[in-house]
């Protein structure tokens, strides 16, 4: 048990890598919130969890982009633990324009999800483990904010953002026992990639298969864990060899 005692909170938890991440990490014994907007959308997750008995997933319904709703969800973590260990910014959304045709509220709306939100928890999340002196923040950033994409240059930028930040970041709150890192998946297989089989081959994955979502989520736990207790300010990218 990697997690005994860490109370953790999971961004876009209600599918995909998200889902993944927040089930390993209360398989390693941490308590686990697990976000999502739709109330219900979490119904699987929790009856999945519950069954098993070992491990403990409870629900936080907020928009990630609301910072109101934002500053309530770390309030109530606050009242009902008193603490937070982990924060995994993994909530992201992807939608493909090219340039010409890119929308105002397309910009609007990747910046506010991808990139505004996870600064936001992150000094929502840091004020809480500063009081502790202790705390590990996890990025999910993407293998195309580091290397680009046609069709992707706002999705890219945005990603590319999520990796700067937690560069910087991780020099801000180092001092106060607070590590920041980014997990940058390749092609994972999830909803959130739409033409699966085109994606891999235009990305030459050097293990000839899509990651998993558990790919993502282990990554996440080294991070997550005194594993990496030496380890900030890093963005490992998890691709299967597409990006070295
Ligand atoms: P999915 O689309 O499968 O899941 C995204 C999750 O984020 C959902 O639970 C969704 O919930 C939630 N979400 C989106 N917007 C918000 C919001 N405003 N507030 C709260 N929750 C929200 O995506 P993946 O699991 O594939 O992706 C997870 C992360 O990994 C994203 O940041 C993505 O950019 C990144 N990534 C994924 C890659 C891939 O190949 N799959 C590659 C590189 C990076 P809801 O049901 O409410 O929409």
């Amino acid at each position: 048990m990697l997690l005994e005692g860490k109370i953790a909170l999971v961004t876009g938890a209600s599918r995909g890598i998200g889902k993944r991440i927040a089930t390993t990490l209360a398989g390693q014994g941490a308590c686990v919130y697990a976000n999502a907007r739709t109330e219900g959308a979490l119904d699987d997750l929790i009856a999945e969890t519950g069954k098993t008995g070992d491990s403990e997933i409870l629900p936080l319904y907020f928009d990630v982009s609301d910072s109101q709703e934002a500053k309530a969800a770390i309030l109530a973590i606050k009242k009902e633990q008193g603490k937070l260990d982990i924060l995994v910014n993994n909530a992201g959304i992807m939608k493909d324009a090219l340039i010409g045709m890119i929308p105002d509220q397309l910009m609007q709306d990747t910046f506010a999800t991808n990139v505004f939100a996870t600064i936001n928890l992150t000094q929502l999340a840091s004020k809480l483990m500063s009081r502790q002196k202790s705390g590990s923040i996890i990025n999910i950033a993407s293998m195309v904010g580091e290397q680009g994409n046609d069709g992707q240059t706002v999705y890219a930028s945005s990603k590319g953002a999520v990796s700067a930040f937690t560069k910087a970041a991780s020099k801000e709150l180092a001092a106060q026992g607070i590590r920041v890192n980014a997990v940058a998946p390749g092609v994972i297989d999830t909803d959130l990639v739409k033409d699966k089989e085109e994606a891999a081959i235009k990305f030459k994955i050097g293990l000839q298969r899509l990651g998993t979502p558990e790919d993502i989520a282990n990554a996440c736990l080294f991070f997550a864990s005194d594993l990496s207790s030496y380890v900030t300010g890093q963005v490992l990218t998890v691709s299967g060899g597409a990006i070295i």
